[in-house]
């Protein structure tokens, strides 16, 4: 049975359960948020140095990268959310991104957390509407820097992971302008934290505090006071300055462009649907067992009942039936064919709906 419900990377994640045996990853509930996101960056750097899967792999392998960042869900949520903003949201976005320079430059250094990265496409007022983010990056041909600017709080990277205390860079979506040409949303490598941990001038960070969950995970607003980052900050792929000041991209129009940009949120609507699905599995399971082995009015057990049955029947077969749903998403996300993009994003976004709102029901 688990053969059929488990259909790729069995040894891996065979390793890693066993590796999550260590009492690092026990839960503590009695622990204030500072511990918390002290304990969870300390499971973060325990799980990354066992190097299950590479950043790379979101590329070139994305289900083992897929089953390296949906093992930890099991032990700890803020683990595995802080992990998959760095290592899927920052890494897997110049993994998609970059050229062969700025992959070299970064990815290896954040596989072993060297550099720690956070994802600032968010603004205070601009969530859903990610096209119409006002973070500006202007490319001055003098210095050939781009100059990444914050115009007003409105603008400003809201509930950024990562921000408030431990990332050293940043994927900033900003509106690029190039000669007094907007030329839409790209995204630029922006260093915040110096490699002691100091936020560097032009960056100001406030901490987003406590939430309601996931409190492991340090959620920040970030402030660009003019940051100069050179030219080849901008993860260019598909589209770019060149030497001479001029803006290309293989990409006809800024709409083309936007679609690429922000297609590294399908990687993290699978690993949160997949997540919802996992949770409703282990919530399950405890259920079961117990319903099987409680006994209460004589020798009958809970599960015996009929009410009891129908409550917990019905949501083991809606676990199976998703299972299953992510895994037909699984087998065309791993194909990386844009041809069939909108299928992945159809599939990715509706069973990410689907499972969350059911994993809250279940629970
Ligand atoms: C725990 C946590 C961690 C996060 N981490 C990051 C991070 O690391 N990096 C980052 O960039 N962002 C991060 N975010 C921000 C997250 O991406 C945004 O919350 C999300 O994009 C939604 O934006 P919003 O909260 O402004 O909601 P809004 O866009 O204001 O939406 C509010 C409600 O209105 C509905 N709505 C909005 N527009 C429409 C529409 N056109 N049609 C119908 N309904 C609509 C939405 O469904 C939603 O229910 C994080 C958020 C949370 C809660």
């Amino acid at each position: 049975m688990s053969d059929f419900l488990v259909r790729d990377n069995r040894e891996m994640r065979a390793r890693i359960f066993d590796f999550l045996k260590d009492p690092l990853y026990e839960p503590n509930y009695y622990m204030g948020v500072r511990e918390q996101r002290a304990v969870t960056t300390q499971r973060v750097k325990a799980y990354m140095s066992q190097r299950f899967y590479d950043i790379a792999d979101y590329v070139e392998d994305p289900l083992r990268f897929c089953a390296g960042l949906e093992c930890p869900m099991f032990a700890d949520f803020s683990t595995a959310v802080k992990m998959g903003v760095h290592a899927t949201l920052c890494g897997g976005t110049i993994a998609s991104l970059g050229n062969p320079a700025q992959k070299a430059k970064y990815l290896a250094r954040m596989d072993t957390l060297e550099l720690a990265g956070c994802f600032g496409m968010t603004e205070l007022g601009h969530g859903s509407n990610v096209m119409g983010i006002r973070t500006r990056a202007e490319y001055d041909p003098a210095t050939r820097e781009f100059v990444i600017t914050t115009p007003d709080d409105d603008a400003s990277k809201y509930f950024i992971g990562g921000a408030a205390e431990t990332a050293h860079i940043c994927c900033v979506f900003a509106q690029l302008t190039v000669a007094g040409r907007d030329q839409g949303v790209h995204v630029f490598v922006t260093p915040l934290r110096d490699a002691s941990g100091r936020v560097l001038p032009g960056v100001r960070i406030q901490d987003n505090g406590a939430k309601m969950g996931l409190n492991g995970v340090d959620n920040g607003q970030i402030w660009f006071d003019g940051v100069r980052v050179p030219r080849d900050a901008l993860l260019d792929k598909y589209g770019g300055v060149d030497e001479a000041g001029t803006y290309r991209s293989p990409l006809p129009s800024a709409t083309a462009r936007f679609g690429v940009m922000v297609g590294g949120l399908t990687t993290g609507r699978v690993l949160l649907a997949q997540g919802a699905v996992d949770a409703m599995k282990i919530g399950l399971t405890i259920a079961l067992r117990y319903a099987f082995c409680r006994p209460q009015f004589g020798d009958a057990l809970i599960g015996d009942y009929v009410t009891h049955r129908r409550r917990l029947l019905p949501a083991l077969a809606e676990t199976y039936a998703l299972q299953l749903a992510m895994q037909r998403l699984k087998a065309v996300y791993k194909l990386r064919d844009m041809k069939r993009g909108k299928e992945v994003h159809l599939l990715s976004s509706g069973l990410k709906a689907a499972a969350t709102w059911r994993r809250v029901q279940v629970l």
